[in-house]
């Protein structure tokens, strides 16, 4: 085992430079430690997925009141936009704001602690465990990273593949619509099939609104359900103690309690106590709420800005977009080129087809790391330093985010943290989980504070 001295010396590296590597850096820093932020985009640093490329008809689907990125300064991200916390917490910023208040608290952090974050542009492709229990971390750029401890925070795993759009390629079918570019090569005038009805398919009809298209847009899922919008004020949630009912009798507990309070005030009150609910289950009741109530939970919990509401419910009154409830059933190619897609209507089993130009894959993350084509999990897991969780939402970890391996134990100081965690948390994917998971791992890592704050 290497001496503490040692190990004091050496940086944690975190894989991804999102929102989430970006605030653990920022929290380790704060208490001393060196870090180096492997990030293979320079675009993404600080950005991430969410907050980089993004125009100014996409906003945050969550208040600037709850956006701030420490979990004990609430009022931050308004001060950064210069508005009064009185008047402004049912603003709803732009992500490219949130983007640049990212950017610009990494570029602060650096400023004044120089010679405590490092950053290196490159993809993690593999990790090497040494015999003194540290760690070795393999780059793309064939340079390597010796560091105490690995995070891994490389956002959500790509979305799943349909069985019917196997075969397809871009850009007639396309797998991942937040590639760089990947909405150019639609016409205006495209007849286009959005499979998913959440909020990446509303993210994707407003970027195609942008671009001033006019063609017909077609949202297809298995419920066709749409996320709802936020109220225009709120939430004003009086503290609540976490219900003691569980699995169908806290559903109906939940729902009796929307009727007396209103729906969202309902769902707000559970945000305090969703990790431990989530953990109150086990897998058996943890997968029978992902089979039949997730679809619901998720419309209900992740809403939309009001304006983007409005701005979906004029294009579905306008009859440019149509929702519809159903299984995707094929998608064929005509002798023309254009596609035929078949689905089964979920009211009254129906076949309908319909003629189409392009189809865009809107389900939202996968959760398999198995399925992942990243190099490093896929290194990870081929090792046994790492397994899946068992509901494969994400990589099994312990109550301090750090990995299991295949036998179960946390053998090394390697830990996940945002949606790669979300098996031990549930809800581990947006700023007010992940601000406050930063945070705790800091303190985790850094059990002794290193040195004053800066
Ligand atoms: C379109 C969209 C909008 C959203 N809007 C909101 C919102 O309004 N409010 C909210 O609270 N949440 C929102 N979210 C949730 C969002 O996921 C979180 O807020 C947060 O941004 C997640 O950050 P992350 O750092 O965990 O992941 P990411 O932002 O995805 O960052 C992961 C980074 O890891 C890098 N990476 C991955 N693998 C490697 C590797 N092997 N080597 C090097 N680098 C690697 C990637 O390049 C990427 O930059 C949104 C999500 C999306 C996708």
């Amino acid at each position: 085992m290497a001496n503490a001295r040692v190990l004091n010396d050496l940086p944690v590296a975190i894989v991804g430079g999102g929102f989430s590597g970006t605030l653990l850096a920022i929290h380790l820093a704060r208490r001393g430690a060196r870090v180096v932020i492997v990030e293979r985009d320079p675009q993404a640093l600080a950005h991430g997925l969410a907050y980089g490329a993004c125009g100014p008809q996409h906003l945050l689907n969550v208040r600037a009141g709850n956006m701030s990125a420490f979990p004990d300064d609430p009022g931050h991200f308004l001060r950064w936009l210069g508005l009064a916390e009185a008047d402004a917490a049912n603003h709803f910023a732009t992500r490219a704001s949130y983007g640049a208040y990212l950017a610009s608290l990494l570029a602060t952090a650096r400023a004044m602690m120089p010679d405590r974050i490092a950053i290196a542009i490159a993809a993690a492709q593999g990790l090497v465990p040494q015999a003194d229990g540290t760690l070795r971390l393999a780059l793309d750029n064939g340079a390597s990273l010796h560091a105490r401890a690995v995070v891994l925070a490389q956002g959500n795993l790509p979305p799943q593949r349909h069985r019917a759009l196997a075969g397809f390629e871009p850009p007639q079918v396309l797998p991942d619509p937040w590639a760089p570019g990947a909405l150019d090569a639609i016409a205006p005038d495209a007849r286009v099939l959005l499979v998913g009805t959440g909020l990446t398919a509303i993210d994707v009809i407003q970027s195609l609104q942008a671009r001033g298209h006019k063609g017909p847009i077609l949202a297809l899922s298995r419920r066709g359900l749409v996320p709802r919008a936020h109220a225009d004020n709120g939430p004003t949630v009086t503290p609540q103690p976490m219900p003691t009912a569980r699995g169908s009798a806290l559903l109906r507990q939940i729902r009796a309690r929307a009727r007396d309070v209103g729906w969202r005030h309902a769902i707000d009150e559970l945000r305090p106590h969703t990790h431990a609910l989530w953990q109150a289950h086990d897998a058996t009741a943890q997968a029978r709420f992902l089979r039949h109530a997730r679809p619901w939970w998720d419309v209900h919990r992740h809403r939309m800005a009001p304006a983007i509401a409005q701005r979906i419910a004029a294009l579905r009154t306008e009859g440019r977009l149509t929702v519809v409830a159903g299984n995707l059933q094929a998608v064929e190619r005509r002798s023309d080129g254009s596609l035929v897609a078949q689905w089964r209507t979920r009211r009254d089993a129906q076949t309908v087809t319909r003629a189409l130009d392009h189809v865009v894959v809107c389900t939202g993350p996968g959760g398999d790391p198995t399925q992942s084509r990243d190099p490093l999990l896929r290194a990870l897991l081929t090792a046994g330093h790492a397994r899946p969780c068992p509901l494969r939402l994400g990589l099994d970890v312990d109550g301090h985010w750090r990995l299991r391996d295949g036998a179960g134990r946390s053998a090394l100081p390697i830990h996940a943290m945002g949606a790669l965690s979300k098996g031990l948390n549930w809800e581990m994917v947006a700023v007010p989980d992940i601000r406050l998971q930063a945070q705790r791992l800091a303190e985790y890592l850094t059990p002794v504070r290193e040195a004053v704050a800066a």
